[in-house]
């Protein structure tokens, strides 16, 4: 089969043609946010231009065809993670959204005083912050999962911390600053054997590695639209029917309910008992659209040409005199941190703009990782199927140049 034609795919991307400070944009923060493919744009104008109206509530034709749309985009994401039901698939506005309401209706019925939650040492604040709000209200316990200095889990210390008194288990598939790729099937095995249940953030996973939840098994697993080429404010929580029939409601109001009255309310089925409120009806049909792009690429070849371009940076990186890898996992995809002698990561990130080179700095949502590694932040560059060898040249010459001026 022939490789993934980079060249031919760029173009699909407006935004990858443009200039910044005069120079052609070189654009390795995907981490962050990825850039969007015309058919993305063209859906949510679409949306507005021809059939805006709001969903599961009109008789009339337009509201008909948006919810037609809106539940087709349902079972796009669905048929792309494999999911048994489309039922198990909630749209939110991101990963952070489908988190909070994991912790939220797990906090309110299944958590008391003296239980655990695990996560682990390199969980973005999203997958820290409402786990410990969580435990707050309840009087349980963060234990966080180590890990080893080239940012791997340490698996055997994960073993000893299951006991009775976990709960839930939230771990990150692909760490957002190490880039890392954790080892989510033993994590999930381990913990069902003790009948424990696991939420897999697959921020920085779900637009590199396919993903069966029916094979992988997580109980939740949440992602973001805007990091799969899809719009900003959208995103999945998939839940097992088993769990998210267990959990109470997370909002209240239009949409979530079956009938209402002062005295009492009966909540909807799945998933509208999760979606209250007049859901981004445009960017789940544009994120669907961003789900059927990447498939049409062909999942295989991207996750090829990204495994070459990752080895091909990782291998010229190296060569920079005093560069330092943040995080060396064995296992690895998407995002590469690194250090040069004692530059801060902000000089180094303003010198590499003035170049069109967006990287991203600081702690990257990351800030107990960097306690960790006693460093203020890193330099990161994150990786897309729309990058080249080229750009990464680019990279790489940026940084000698960024290192000769500041040292
Ligand atoms: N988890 C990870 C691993 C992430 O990388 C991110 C985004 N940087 C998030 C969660 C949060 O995603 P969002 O801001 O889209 O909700």
């Amino acid at each position: 089969v022939a490789g993934l034609d980079v060249e031919k795919v760029r173009k699909d991307f407006p935004i990858l043609g443009t200039q910044v400070h005069g120079k052609p944009l070189v654009y390795f923060d995907n981490g962050a946010t990825t850039q969007k493919p015309q058919v993305v744009i063209d859906a949510e104008a679409r949306y507005y231009e021809n059939y805006n109206s709001n969903v599961h509530r009109g008789v009339h034709h337009l509201s008909q065809v948006a919810t037609n749309a809106y539940e087709q985009a349902r079972q796009t994401v669905a048929s792309f993670i494999n999911a048994a039901h489309s039922h198990e698939i909630i749209f939110t506005k991101g990963t952070t959204d489908g988190i909070n309401l994991v912790a939220n209706a797990m906090s309110r019925r299944f958590l008391k005083a003296g239980d655990t939650v695990i996560i682990s040492a390199m969980e973005h604040h999203s997958n820290i912050v409402p786990w410990q709000i969580a435990c707050e209200d309840n009087g349980a316990t963060l234990k966080v999962i180590p890990i080893n200095e080239k940012g791997e889990l340490q698996m055997e210390a994960f073993k000893a911390m299951l006991d009775e008194t976990v709960k839930i288990v939230a771990v990150t598939y692909v760490s957002n600053t190490m880039g890392t790729i954790n080892r989510v099937e033993e994590i999930i095995e381990l913990a069902h054997a003790k009948n424990i249940p696991v939420l897999i953030d697959a921020a920085q996973a779900i637009q590199h590695i396919s993903i069966d939840v029916q094979a992988l098994k997580p109980d939740f697993l949440a992602f973001s639209g805007h990091k799969i080429y899809g719009p900003t404010g959208t995103g999945v929580l998939y839940g097992t029917t088993e769990w998210l029939n267990k959990l109470p409601p997370y909002q209240g109001g239009g949409d979530m309910i079956k009938t209402v009255t002062f005295a009492k309310t009966t909540y909807n089925e799945l998933p509208y008992k999760f979606e209250a409120g007049t859901p981004n009806i445009a960017g789940a049909i544009a994120l669907a659209a961003g789900i059927e792009y990447l498939q049409g690429l062909g999942l295989e070849k991207v996750q090829q040409y990204e495994e070459e371009l990752m080895t091909y940076a990782l291998q010229e990186l190296r060569k920079i005199d005093g560069l330092r890898l943040i995080g060396d996992a064995a296992h690895r995809s998407g995002a590469i941190s690194f250090l040069v002698h004692n530059i801060h990561p902000f000089d180094m990130g303003e010198l590499l703009d003035q170049q069109g080179i967006a990287v991203r700095t600081g702690h990257h949502c990351t800030e107990p990782l960097m306690d960790l590694f006693r460093i203020p932040g890193t330099v990161r560059a994150s990786l897309s199927f729309y990058n080249t060898k080229e750009e990464v040249d680019k990279l790489v010459a940026g940084v000698k140049r960024a290192a000769s001026m500041l040292l």
